[in-house]
């Protein structure tokens, strides 16, 4: 039987179309692109026609476009890169729901003596834009808030957030990596200075990024060496991803607009689930939610033994409780939505794509079920609740 795949926000699959893209990079074109020589030159043609196709996935400028190796590397290099350009910025704000990429640099910033306002969010996952404004006050400041949350698709209101930034004249960086593909992201509307995206998103391979960085922002490189990316990112260009980023950023926009079927199989399985499995509740903004995504708490069971289970029947999904994140905290997404204890540690996620079938839909809603029976049976916590 065919595996479902319902674990698009941590990897998705490469396109064929993708792959076909960028084969011949490895076979006959795999001149540098830096190189003076017509081998060279050809190769140069195709990352800049790549440049192109991304930027128009954003209604960005070619020229503000910059390969990366990752998202991480596009958050870490927006961050450090504009405040160490900016010497005098010694403020920084962020979200506590943020991915450890912006996470991580932010909080090691504040331990290296900047002024670090983490921003909290409501039960819903929802920033407070008064407190936005609030923390825009103590000065001038680089602000990174995410467009959409990887663990439970609530979209920011990233618009209305970078025109408040740029009002207190703030620089704004959003890691819009879950966003890329999934919404219509234009820069020509949405004021940011910086945006990050991660190929492996959206359907193409892991190992490669991008950092739109808007004309006129002043930022250091974080890799320094050549003078490539027009010396936004030094080190030779990883010719065959950046293609294969470019077809598949096409791709996405194509087929931006089969957001809806997508959502359609999301809400099925939703509303399956809340009807036939007890104790279950939805995580997150169900109204500014990205179409595939759906983050679910099955109480008094472990998101761990749910996932083991799924696996056993060819379900791949994702857990926001420990271990399987790869951490050996719960979810810190759910924790400062204020989620009790016991809907963390049974939460799932399934995040779709638009290969997602309503076949493989129905599979999983057969299947349920009879999972959280039996693992409910056996769970200390339903024998503590009295049930
Ligand atoms: N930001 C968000 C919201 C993500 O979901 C991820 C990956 O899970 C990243 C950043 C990091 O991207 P990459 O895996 O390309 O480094």
């Amino acid at each position: 039987m065919q595996n479902v795949y319902l674990d698009n926000n941590a990897t998705s699959m490469v396109a064929p179309e993708v792959v076909e893209a960028m084969l011949p990079f490895f076979r006959e074109h795999w001149g540098n692109p830096s190189s003076m020589h017509a081998f060279g030159g050809r190769v140069r043609e195709h990352v800049e026609n790549a440049r192109a196709q991304v930027a128009a996935l954003i209604k960005a400028d070619p020229s503000e476009i910059v390969f990366t190796g990752c998202g991480t590397e596009s958050d870490n290099t927006a961050i450090r890169g504009t405040l160490e350009a900016s010497g005098v910025r010694r403020s920084v704000i962020t979200s506590r729901v943020e991915h450890p990429a912006v996470l991580g640099p932010c909080r090691d910033l504040r331990d290296r003596g900047y002024n670090l306002i983490e921003l909290s969010v409501d039960h819903l996952g929802q920033i407070d834009l008064a407190e936005l404004q609030e923390a825009l006050r103590r000065g001038p400041c680089l602000a990174s808030i995410m467009w959409a949350n990887n663990e439970t698709g609530v979209v920011f209101p990233m618009a209305e957030i970078a025109r408040m930034v740029k009002a207190a004249d703030g620089i704004i960086h959003t890691d819009a990596v879950q966003a890329g593909g999934k919404l219509i992201i234009d820069v020509q509307r949405v004021p940011v200075d910086l945006l990050a995206l991660s190929g492996h998103k959206l359907h193409a391979p892991k190992g490669i990024g991008v950092l739109y960085v808007r004309k006129g922002t002043r930022m250091k490189p974080l890799l320094l060496g050549g003078h490539q990316e027009d010396s936004r990112r030094a080190g030779t260009e990883n010719v065959p991803y950046i293609v294969g980023l470019g077809r598949a950023a096409e791709l996405a926009a194509r087929h931006m607009a089969d957001s809806g079927r997508i959502a359609k199989l999301r809400d099925k399985l939703q509303a399956g689930l809340l009807a036939t499995c007890p104790d279950t509740q939805i995580n997150g903004d169900t109204q500014n939610r990205l179409a595939n995504t759906l983050n679910v708490s099955f109480q008094y069971i472990e998101g761990e033994a749910i996932l083991y289970s799924l696996s056993d029947l060819g379900i791949a999904a994702s857990s926001g409780s420990a271990c399987s994140s790869g951490s050996l905290e719960p979810s810190h997404v759910l924790r400062a939505m204020g989620i009790p204890f016991t809907a963390v540690h049974g939460s799932i996620r399934f995040s779709l794509s638009r290969f997602t079938t309503e076949a493989e839909i129905d599979r999983v809603l057969a299947q349920m079920p009879g999972v959280v029976t039996r693992l409910r049976a056996m769970s200390p916590f339903v024998q503590h609740a009295g049930r």
